[in-house]
């Protein structure tokens, strides 16, 4: 799909003749998920490289590329790279399948390139990495947003500080998307009394191109060049115009491409104006409007992802009517027709409800799981007329697994080049009956070193930053103990995810972490929204407990999750406990990236945890408390506190403590294998993809 969304090349990068090689490696994001391509950047300019600027900027800084360019052994190494960039991206099956059109309004493919909030993004991203290495015919479609979502600092009282980092073209791997004959594709979109142009970045995902769309073009009034500058912008309005620039442009991207996508797929309501744009086409190219809403509708699916109303996107009825009145006129089309298809399931006058208006207008919707299936049907049956079924997520294996793990994972015959494993081996990977036990063991503590290292100088800038003194700064680097089981929570601090949970009972807690022959140490991390008052006072919460006499040295915070913290975290911590407030968990990811990697997961029976949990003799991982939810949220807290005291007190920590002669957990170990075997490939994205295939896309 890359030969047919062209892109200039990259207009910030001027490297040295004999070294040029390294502009494609540096712009397609194929390095995010190859090991050895990110080791050649770092080789050239090792300082510069743990920087994490992501290569095109890494590229533009450092003043290493004229000495390589001169040795014929960095030359034949980067021409080694190219080769293999050009063999995979040559290598896809042939299909004649019409392309899957993807849209959403964040992807998260790395850290160093901040387009993405938290799961929704991550998820997209890993969708598309996924889509690439199992060549399937797809474009995604979004945003480029010159302000990406914030950066989190934690200041010496507990309270969030936000640092919004900025996007630079000329920095990140993206090029100008150009039409047909070869020039910046612009796409020019109606508004209430205006038009908004709209360029076009591509960027190269492997095999597969997003589109990110871009008002901030000198021909449009200053005020429309912020549209799509802020990512998940407060503003209502801004987000209205935001989420037209998304839907409405991005089909007359793939328009003026020439692309006719058989199916769209869209991730989650922010791209339901798609729908719309599509239906206007149609009717202007002679069909009724009956007659295109039964093809716009054949056509697009549908993936939800909260489970609470509240949190779908929601926008004034009259707003949203005069975008439609703009956007439809000399079609013949009421507004007040489609207006009508986004009142919500209560039918709320005055409230134009996205997901509701994206679900009259697909043929299939799904949530994120089995558990979130039922969620969502039971929110949106009466609208969708239909079972919402559940199409559990999964993650890109080669992006999130640990290279130790993976390197015994690969022994054992796990291969993540081969795109039709999972049709082969859909639930359980049986190559887990062969891994080798001990050698597990110690890639996870190869991964547990690293992430202990890096919480070490995470932890050391921020306390610096506070004023801390020589002493305790000295102290700090190695304040976590590498034979404590170490317990990871890691996710967005929103309040139904109940960070605190497990200080309910702060002396039993304490009893347990301090006990000197089983020690234990809890690491947290994660940002609240920034308006979220309510989850930023839980980030201030936990802080007081970090700096709390009792808990010092045995509960960290990291801050900034990201992709990089979150990627050391799954592949380091010993255990991944999440406990949200049954069943607002939809699906759960990172529970997922940590199961790959050989680390068991402690959770309530809440998103993927309530099908991938089994218990028994095989065990992989635990359950906090069973399946009943109490209607008082007060009485259900105070039950799961105890759950997870108990759970933690009597098989968790017994289980990790319980050394051979061998020195080894032997009884550990197998829960670890079990968490491989029923993580691998059940939760990863090749089998989401097939399953979305199968299940909405080719039905
Ligand atoms: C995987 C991931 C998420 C989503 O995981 P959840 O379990 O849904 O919270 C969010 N943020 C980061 C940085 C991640 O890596």
């Amino acid at each position: 799909m890359l030969d047919k969304t062209p892109a200039a090349s990259h207009s910030g990068l001027d490297l040295p003749a004999s070294v040029a090689g390294l502009a494609a490696l540096a712009t397609n994001l194929r390095w995010t998920w190859r090991e050895e391509t990110r080791a050649l950047f770092r080789d050239i300019d090792p300082e510069l490289w743990d920087q994490n600027l992501g290569p095109v900027a890494f590229l533009r800084r450092t003043r290493r590329l004229n000495d390589i360019a001169s040795d014929p052994a960095w030359i034949g190494r980067i021409a080694g790279e190219n080769a293999e960039l050009d063999l995979y991206l040559g290598s896809a099956p042939p299909t004649s399948r019409a392309p899957i059109a993807y849209f959403c309004a964040e992807y998260g493919f790395h850290e160093s390139f901040p387009l993405y909030a938290g799961g929704l993004g991550i998820l997209a991203g890993d969708h598309a990495k996924e889509a690439s290495d199992l060549g399937l015919p797809f474009v995604g479609i979004g945003l480029f947003y010159r302000r990406g979502f914030f950066n989190q600092m934690v200041d010496w009282t507990g309270r969030q500080e936000h640092r919004f980092p900025t996007n630079d073209p000329l920095d990140q791997p993206v090029a100008r998307l150009l039409n047909p004959v070869g020039e910046p594709l612009v796409v020019t979109l109606p508004f209430p009394g205006r038009r908004v142009r709209a360029s076009v970045w591509r960027v190269a995902v492997g095999r597969v191109p997003v589109l990110l769309l871009d008002t901030d073009r000198p021909d449009n009034a200053p005020e429309d060049r912020m549209i799509t500058s802020q990512l998940y912008t407060a503003g209502r309005d801004m987000r209205l115009c935001q989420e037209v620039v998304l839907g409405v442009g991005g089909v007359r991207v793939l328009e003026a491409l020439g692309l006719r996508p058989g199916v769209f797929h869209l991730n989650e309501g922010h791209s339901a104006f798609l729908l719309l744009e599509r239906l206007r086409a149609k009717v202007a190219a002679g069909q009724t409007l009956a007659q295109a809403i039964g093809e716009v509708t054949a056509t697009s699916i549908l993936t939800i992802h909260t489970p609470v109303p509240e949190g779908n996107e929601r926008f004034d009825a009259d707003a949203v009517r005069l975008h439609m009145d703009a956007l439809l006129a000399d079609t013949g089309i009421a507004s007040s027709d489609l207006l009508a298809r986004g009142l919500d399931s209560k039918a709320t006058k005055g409230v134009f409800d996205m997901t509701a208006f994206a679900i009259r207008l697909t043929r299939l919707q799904n949530g994120v799981s089995l558990l979130h299936g039922r969620t969502a049907d039971r929110t949106w049956r009466k609208i969708a007329g239909k079972e919402v079924i559940g199409v559990t997520n999964g993650v890109h294996m080669p992006t999130w697994l640990g290279p130790e793990v993976r390197e015994v994972l690969e022994g054992a015959g796990a291969s993540f080049a081969d795109a039709t494993r999972v049709v082969h081996e859909h639930g359980r990977w049986t190559g887990a009956d062969v891994l080798d036990g001990p050698a597990l063991w110690r890639a996870h503590l190869a991964q547990k070193r690293r992430l202990l290292a890096f919480a070490g100088e995470r932890m050391f800038a921020q306390f610096a930053r506070h004023g801390a003194g020589p002493a305790e700064l000295r102290g700090i680097l190695t304040a976590m103990n590498p034979d404590a089981l170490t317990i990871g929570f890691a996710r967005r601090f929103a309040t139904y995810k109940r960070a605190h949970l497990m200080f309910a009972d702060a002396r039993r807690l304490l009893r347990m972490l301090a006990n000197p022959d089983r020690p234990v140490q809890v690491v947290f991390a994660g940002k609240a929204h920034h308006s979220d008052r309510g989850g930023q006072a839980l980030v201030a919460k936990v802080f007081r407990q970090v700096l709390s006499k009792r808990f010092r040295g045995r509960v960290f915070l990291l801050e900034d999750y990201d992709m990089e913290v979150g990627r050391m975290l799954v592949q380091g911590v010993d255990v991944w406990l999440n406990n949200p407030r049954r069943p607002l968990e939809a699906s759960g990811t990172s529970g997922m990236k940590a199961a790959a990697n050989a680390i068991p997961n402690v959770s309530i029976l809440d998103g993927w945890w309530d099908e991938a949990f089994e218990d028994g003799r095989a065990r992989n991982g635990w359950a906090i408390g069973g399946r009943k939810t109490l209607p008082d949220e007060a009485a259900q807290d105070k039950a799961d506190a105890e759950a997870l005291y108990r759970v933690l007190e009597n098989e968790v920590i017994p289980l990790y403590f319980a050394r051979g002669t061998d020195g080894l957990p032997s009884g550990w170990i197998e829960v670890m294998k079990r968490s491989v075997a029923t993580g691998l490939w059940a939760f990863s994205t090749a089998r989401m993809l097939q399953d979305y295939d199968q299940r909405m896309i080719l039905v």
